[in-house]
């Protein structure tokens, strides 16, 4: 299930998450998060944190 990875990236090249990317946006603290099959994924920078 869950990886022992702390920073498992996704660039946004690989897919722009947005309001019309498929995935469900939830608000969290201060930025968005985009559900990704089971795991989430933040903006940081030029890439996508998974949380
Ligand atoms: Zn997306
Ligand atoms: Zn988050
Ligand atoms: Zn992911
Ligand atoms: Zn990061």
């Amino acid at each position: 299930m869950s990886t022992p990875e702390t920073h498992a990236e996704h660039t946004i090249d690989e897919h722009p998450h947005g309001d019309d990317c498929g995935h469900e946006k939830v608000a969290h603290d201060d930025h968005a998060d985009y559900v990704h099959d089971g795991h989430r994924h933040a903006l940081h920078a030029d890439h996508y944190d998974e949380h």
